[in-house]
């Protein structure tokens, strides 16, 4: 943990962009309530093949013109160089300076991968076309992406978007900090001194969280999964389990010298206020 305890803090809070109107006025009011806690940034999420980029755009630019720092993320999967150079421009003319930047996954059914295999290529096309305006982020995965052929070939893979020019790292949410620890000196032996923030995804609703988690490849630890499972439909009892859990994990992380936290809110104030306010940040 000794690279990361030298960068300073940021927390950030994901959302992704809402599809209705009264989406919209929802999202609006929650990130106005989480804009309260000053963190160092909002980002939004992108769908495969820029399927909701106007949306991304949309959100980015309403909390923007509210004087927030926002990043949209970007994926490159089914996707053209001319295609991710428009999205770049349309950024840049926005006067957008920070980005989160990814593989994305292919939709099933999808005809074509596009110009690009993996993020390291489009980090490399961030940069080529468009030199060193963009921070950029790229993501991580402490428990290992599920399409990895090993776990050292996942970090290699990982070190690969830094050679190319990202500038810091958030990771895919996890719940045993040790996994965390453990990848973070992985990096750090093989010379990953970026930082690294956890992404911490509060519990809000079992079923969901374990279809998810089995698809993207994030381990939700046996311990946790029963004890959610056994509280069947008595929604209060598991987020009020959930959020002890999170909230222990998050005070572990940081205080082993966890760059900051970055919160997948599900575009819910909530839960991650609460945890905001039990570590009293
Ligand atoms: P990569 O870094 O390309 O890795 C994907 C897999 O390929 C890994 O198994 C890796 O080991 C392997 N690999 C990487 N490079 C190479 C290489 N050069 N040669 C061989 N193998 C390689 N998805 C979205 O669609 N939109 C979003 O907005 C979004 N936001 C996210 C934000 C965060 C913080 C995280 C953690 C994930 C997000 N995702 C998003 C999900 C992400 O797109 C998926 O996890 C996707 O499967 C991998 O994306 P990546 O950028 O990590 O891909």
């Amino acid at each position: 943990m000794e690279s990361q305890k030298r960068h300073p803090r940021n927390f950030s809070f994901e959302f992704f962009p809402p599809k209705t109107p009264e989406g919209v006025q929802r999202l609006s009011a929650t990130w106005r309530q989480l804009a309260q806690l000053q963190p160092r940034f909002f980002s939004v999420t992108y769908g495969a093949g820029g399927s909701t980029r106007d949306r991304t755009l949309a959100t980015v630019t309403e909390i923007r013109q509210a004087g927030f720092h926002a990043a949209p993320h970007v994926s490159c999967v089914g996707s053209s160089r001319a295609d991710i150079a428009e999205t770049l421009d349309l950024y840049r003319a926005q006067g957008i300076g920070h980005i989160v930047a990814l593989r994305g996954d292919m939709p099933s059914g999808a005809a074509s991968m596009g110009s690009f295999h993996y993020a390291n290529e489009l980090v490399e096309f961030i940069r080529e076309h468009t030199g060193d305006h963009f921070h950029i982020d790229v993501a991580c995965y402490p428990d290992f992406h599920p399409q990895a052929k090993s776990p050292q070939d996942d970090l290699r893979n990982f070190k690969r978007k830094i050679d190319a020019g990202a500038n810091s790292a958030i990771t895919q949410y996890f719940y045993n900090a040790d996994s965390y620890f453990r990848f973070v000196d992985d990096c750090e032996a093989i010379g990953i001194d970026i930082p690294i923030v956890p992404g911490v995804m509060p519990i809000n609703n079992y079923t969901q969280l374990a279809r998810f988690s089995d698809a993207c490849g994030a381990d939700i630890p046996r311990w946790l999964r029963l004890k959610l499972a056994s509280y069947h439909d008595d929604i209060a009892s598991i987020r009020s389990f959930g959020l002890d859990v999170v909230t222990d994990l998050c005070d572990r992380l940081l205080s082993a010298g966890a760059p900051g936290l970055h919160f997948y809110t599900m575009n819910m104030a909530g839960p991650t206020s609460t945890i905001w306010q039990r570590l009293g940040l």
